[in-house]
């Protein structure tokens, strides 16, 4: 039987709206529907704020940065500030969840336990909250006896910032932007995606109702015409921009022309090395098999979608990940049974579904699944699961970002060629290898052209550093490095003997 998803909508009460300088905006210009993607039903009319709605949202955000106290504010001050906010995400932790998986459909049991949860992104405020006092400069020695000049630096933030977010992580990536924007004494514009409005809606509402001043945090809806109008904005000193690389190449384009910092982080097409010697060839057949089918369905950025196989153990991979996908299930994602997401659009579900049909007239063999379920789930853009085997890396399936259920298996004879393999790539976010022997661990895992690789399994922690090389983006996003990036460095110095 079917179901529905507009009770649980209609209890949630959604506010739309733009968040401008502290005050609630009802907008009249456009509007759009924001469909879900389990149903297709309507969750939201979103304003479409266009230019018109970004110049306004720039502006409280510049005044708030050059006039406003926020970037000045003593650290203990600001700190406490952020903290109430962090309380009253906890307080809110259950109707973030539910908006999160109203959003995306990332079955609510993720949405309430897992590293996407409101809890986790709790955590990402108060890691970052923990830096604001110690964002500190250096002092350096004197260079030589011609001058007597005492040279010191200072870490002050980038400016407006104007974060633009992706649609798979509509809690998180906006905890991972905002949390340390915001630490750091910067003013910001979030845009989030327009397929994901519904969560950073709600923590728009909980940062309206704290005491940050006016237009220190503001928020615009809409769609790329938005997303484009922001990232060129001369108002806007820094662009941090997840999502995929398309997009990404244009926004680093507009932004040469006022020198734009920018933070890019981007796709991937990760590769898993699985080795002979792997502690447990079982658990790491169902952990990669699992990370493509459960979940956000493979629409993670740093999910491997190649699985390079050493030769001798395809047989004993494809039983395995076939054994996985057994307990995949699909259905209404507030039920606990739910373990996978649908593609987060119907066209996107045709994308991912017209690559198996080019898997396929490429060469390579579809071990199993494809195709969407029918019955109750038509409604829905679910994918079944597919594994290729006999993949060879050149084919488009193995380097073009698919985004979806779809697990590429391409086997190897040697250590060497699975290196080749995995860095012959346009993209290098996230790599792992799979081995017992520890030399071999390290071994490869500096061989790989990637910007982190997991050995013997693979996750992402807020602080530690996480972006790519090459297409994969341009920064890294974790613990300090994220604070580098949203701070300029000054230079002073001054004449002892003066
Ligand atoms: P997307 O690039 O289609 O959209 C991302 C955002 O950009 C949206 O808010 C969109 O409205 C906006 N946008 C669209 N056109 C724009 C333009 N011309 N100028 C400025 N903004 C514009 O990506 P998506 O479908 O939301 O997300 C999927 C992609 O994100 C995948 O490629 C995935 O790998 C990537 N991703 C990367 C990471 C990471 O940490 N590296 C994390 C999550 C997702």
């Amino acid at each position: 039987m079917s179901f529905s998803l507009l009770p649980i909508r209609d209890a949630l009460q959604i506010r739309t709206g733009l968040l401008i300088g502290g005050v609630w905006h009802e907008w009249q210009d456009t509007h759009f529907d924001q469909v879900h993607p389990a149903t297709n039903e309507v969750m939201a009319c979103i304003p479409e704020a266009g230019e018109r709605g970004v110049d306004l949202a720039v502006a409280a955000a510049r005044k708030a940065f050059d006039e406003g106290p926020w970037p000045k504010m003593p650290a203990q001050e600001r700190r406490r500030i952020l903290q109430r906010i962090i309380d009253r995400i906890y307080e809110e932790e259950e109707v973030l969840a539910q908006m999160q998986t109203l959003d995306n459909s990332l079955p609510f049991t993720f949405s309430r336990e897992s590293r996407a949860s409101a809890k986790a992104v709790a955590g990402i405020f108060e890691h970052y909250v923990g830096w604001i006092d110690k964002i500190n400069g250096e002092t350096y020695p004197q260079y030589s006896s011609s001058s007597n000049m005492q040279y010191m630096t200072f870490r002050e933030p980038v400016g407006v910032v104007a974060a633009i977010l992706p649609w798979n992580g509509p809690i998180s990536i906006f905890a991972t932007k905002v949390a340390p924007a915001l630490a750091c004494g910067c003013t910001i514009v979030v845009k989030p995606s327009e397929n994901t409005n519904l969560a950073a809606l709600k923590l728009a509402q909980i940062f309206a109702e704290s005491d940050l001043p006016p237009g220190v945090f503001n928020l615009v809806t809409g769609g790329g015409a938005t997303g484009a109008a922001l990232s060129s904005h001369p108002g806007v000193d820094k662009v941090t921009f997840t999502g995929s690389p398309a997009v990404g190449e244009k926004i680093l384009s507009v932004s040469g022309l006022n020198m734009k910092r920018v933070s890019l982080e981007l796709g991937g097409k990760g590769a898993a090395l699985l080795f002979p010697d792997a502690p447990n060839v079982e658990r790491a057949a169902k952990t990669l098999m699992s990370l493509c089918s459960m979940f956000l369905s493979g629409q993670v950025c740093w999910t491997p979608t190649r699985a390079v196989v050493h030769r001798s153990l395809v047989d004993e991979f494809v039983h395995h990940a076939r054994e996985q996908v057994k307990t995949i299930h699909f259905g209404n994602p507030f039920d606990a049974a739910t373990t996978s997401a649908p593609m987060i659009t119907r066209k996107h579900r045709d994308r991912v579904l017209s690559y198996i049909d080019i898997g396929l007239s490429e060469g390579a063999q579809l071990a199993f699944g494809g195709g969407s379920p029918g019955g109750a789930l038509s409604n829905g853009n679910w994918i079944n699961p597919a594994l290729f085997v006999n993949v060879n890396n050149k084919m488009r399936i193995a380097q073009e970002e698919i985004f979806g259920p779809v697990l590429s298996l391409i086997p190897f004879d040697n250590e060497d060629e699975a290196i080749q393999i995995a860095n012959d790539s346009d993209y290098g976010l996230a790599a792992s290898v799979y081995t017992g022997d520890i030399s071999r661990a390290f071994r490869v895992s500096r061989a790989l052209r990637s910007g982190s690789v997991g050995i013997n399994g693979y996750s992402t922690v807020p602080n530690a550093p996480m972006g790519g090389v090459k297409r994969s983006g341009i920064g890294r996003e974790g613990g300090w490095a994220t604070i580098e990036a949203f701070t300029e460095i000054k230079t002073v110095n001054f004449d002892l003997d003066s």
